[in-house]
């Protein structure tokens, strides 16, 4: 044991006692970044200034796995100790002084920040909650330091680089583009991202004045249209909802390649899951509207007020959801709204039952509970103390709280403050305890909404004959799709004259095609949804065989999402009707093993790999991309590669 070690061990201990906040503030992280991308290395140059709050001899900077570089006859004062975990500096820090350091570092991230390359074009994203942003920018990984972060990207010039704040400048220089990202305020460290990729962008401006940016792949200008459907809108609307400010510069969404998450709610620019840039087709299946109002609203909750611990996560997540839920409101109408809170308030009683439910002050508590229930509690709370004493509340609480960190009771006190009670009772009952309140929740429902009530009478578990008058008229399309789930004989030529999600239920429920339905069943092969058009040409192909031909050939064109559902489906079927263009069968087969490669996204490659090996037919190529997928940065893949191939080794 050296002394060097048995010091850092003192210093340790010495730290886990008090938090390091207690003892310095980081105030500000000024540096400049390039990336080797060939090795995925990051290199940078970095300026930390930070304000002493109580006498101290080391504090740390989390750094994970970096090589250091200190300029000799700099840092007379400090001295510099890595352990790979934590760059630590040593010196007698007095209470009260600003100090500043600075030194080049060199990393290749584990995680948090992720080089791909598509087709001879490189991509670099970010992903700072859960993963630390420490891996790639040294800063502080705890939440309650907030940090100005000003940052400088060198890029190839053919590139885009987005980062948080206002893009400053934009130098050139020998095929390298110097850009310079400035923020006006501090936030905490896992809000910092940066991406890298071939973009093109659309702008718009809110009522008040702030600059939206949605980004978007070259080849996809047509898609911008569906994909950003209601971006402006939706913002100032929560604008004039919460009644706070945007609190940031300007607001960039940018999607990419394989994220890991539905969507990241960085300060001032979210990264997104590139499967929600649809066409318009595309839009009335799975389109980006709650993930971009949910991103969104946590630009205030989250962002702006951010939660001190696990503990308090709620205030993220279940604030995100309910907005978005506003925001969705707005658009659609509150019988969306109501019909969102139902569904949830079922999953949350199913969680319940299964014996899963937990308090949702607990940080282990599933997305679920986090996100549905958090909604849910704001909901209840909002109907009990009316709207008026509701947003004022959370308008005092971001006023009180904002560029800080906060606790439940914190904003709990607000909306004490204004309704004049106690309600120790209602968060006993929404917040505290285990199980969630769904008998309360179900009430308040039936008392807000003829159209959950109109949902939960119809009900064909056991059919009456009411059930069959349901499908003509009388009911919503949800309650429609409720009784086709339930009775999908019931279905008539007149069911098919109801809306897309009827049709949709349809083509997932009638899977046995009567003869008298035939002609509106293949009417769906030309209906708006691609899951509609999937289910239904491989409900008819399996229905009529004598028609395959045919059913291939009006679809023959018809790709559907990025993952190609609908190709996929239609190749492989294709590959099962001998006589259907007989010659093209090869080419048909490499398409499909070529989509298992690495240039395409994993859910596509999922897709191609379920489909080889449902025909038994994963070739030496497809084995060879099923290696690969084994070390993707995406754990759904990197899990499915690693069951299928357990799968054929032991077929062998
Ligand atoms: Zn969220």
């Amino acid at each position: 044991m050296n002394k060097i070690f048995i010091a850092l061990c003192l210093i340790l201990v010495n730290v886990s006692f008090a938090q390091q906040t207690d003892y310095v503030d980081f105030e500000r992280i000024n540096a400049a970044i390039s990336f080797e991308l060939d090795s995925s290395r990051v290199n940078g140059i970095i300026i930390m200034e930070f304000k002493i709050l109580k006498d101290v001899d080391s504090i740390f900077v989390d750094a994970k796995n970096m090589t250091f570089t200190f300029e000799q006859g700099d840092h007379d004062k400090i001295k510099f100790k890595n352990d790979g975990e934590k760059l630590w500096l040593l010196s007698q820090f007095k209470a009260g002084e600003s100090y500043d350091v600075s030194f080049e570092y060199s990393v290749r991230p584990k995680k948090a920040l992720y080089t791909l390359k598509r087709n001879e074009n490189w991509q670099i994203w970010t992903q700072g909650q859960g993963k630390y942003t420490s891996n790639w920018l040294p800063s502080i990984d705890d939440v309650n330091d907030k940090i100005e972060f000003d940052l400088k990207f060198l890029a190839p010039s053919t590139y885009e680089l987005i980062s948080n704040g206002e893009l400053k400048s934009q130098a050139e220089t020998n095929s390298n583009i110097l850009w310079e990202y400035d923020m006006k305020t501090p936030m905490s460290s896992y809000l910092v991202a940066v991406v890298l990729g071939k973009y093109k962008k659309q702008t718009e401006t809110s009522k008040s004045g702030i600059p939206l940016e949605y980004y978007y792949y070259p080849e996809d200008s047509l898609k911008v249209v569906p994909t950003y459907r209601y971006s402006k809108q939706m913002f100032d609307f929560l604008e004039e909802e919460i009644g706070f400010d945007y609190p940031w510069q300007n607001y960039k969404q940018v999607p990419v390649h394989d994220f890991l998450y539905a969507g990241m709610e960085n300060t001032s620019c979210t990264i997104f899951s590139d499967a929600f840039v649809v066409d318009s087709i595309g839009f009335n299946d799975k389109n980006y509207v709650n993930v971009n109002a949910h991103e969104l609203a946590h630009q205030w909750f989250g962002n702006l007020v951010t939660a001190k611990s696990g503990d308090h996560h709620w205030l993220q997540e279940g604030f995100a959801t309910y907005y978005a839920l506003l925001a969705e409101r707005d658009i659609f109408d509150d019988n969306h709204y109501f019909f969102k809170l139902y569904e949830s308030a079922v999953d949350l009683g199913r969680q319940d039952i299964a014996g899963q439910g937990t308090s949702l002050l607990n940080p282990k508590s599933s997305s679920l509970t986090f996100y549905q229930r958090g909604a849910w509690v704001l909901h209840a709370l909002r109907s009990k103390v009316g709207d008026v004493i509701f947003r004022e509340a959370v308008k005092n609480y971001l006023n009180r709280y904002q560029f800080d960190t906060v606790e439940t009771s914190y904003f709990i006190k607000e909306v004490e403050r204004l309704y004049g009670r106690s309600l120790t009772g209602f968060v006993n009952v929404w917040i505290k305890q285990k199980v969630f309140p769904v008998d309360a929740a179900f009430n308040l429902l039936k008392n807000q909404s003829t159209y959950i009530n109109e949902y939960l009478m119809v009900d064909c578990q056991t059919k009456s004959s009411k059930c069959a008058e349901y499908l003509k008229y009388y009911v919503s399309d949800e309650a429609k799709v409720k009784i086709i789930s339930q009775a999908p004989d019931l279905v008539t030529k007149d069911t098919f004259k109801h809306g897309l999600k009827v049709r949709q239920a349809i083509s997932q429920y009638v899977t046995k095609i009567p003869e008298d339905l035939k002609e509106e069943y293949e009417s769906l092969l030309n209906d708006k949804s691609y899951i509609t058009i999937e289910n239904t040409l491989y409900n008819l192909w399996s229905n009529f065989p004598e028609e395959r031909a045919k059913y291939l050939s009006e679809t023959r064109n018809v790709v559907g999402f990025r993952d190609k559902n609908v190709r996929l489906l239609w190749i492989v079927l294709n590959l099962s009707t001998p006589f259907y263009q007989a010659d093209n069968k090869q080419g048909l087969f490499e398409e499909l093993v070529n989509y298992t490669d690495e240039a395409y996204n994993a859910d596509l490659r999922i897709n191609a790999f379920q489909y080889l090996d449902l025909i038994k037919s994963c070739n030496e190529k497809c084995i060879s991309n099923l290696e690969n997928a084994k070390s993707h940065h995406n754990w759904r893949l990197v899990k499915f590669a690693k069951q299928f191939s357990e799968k054929l080794q032991n077929k062998e």
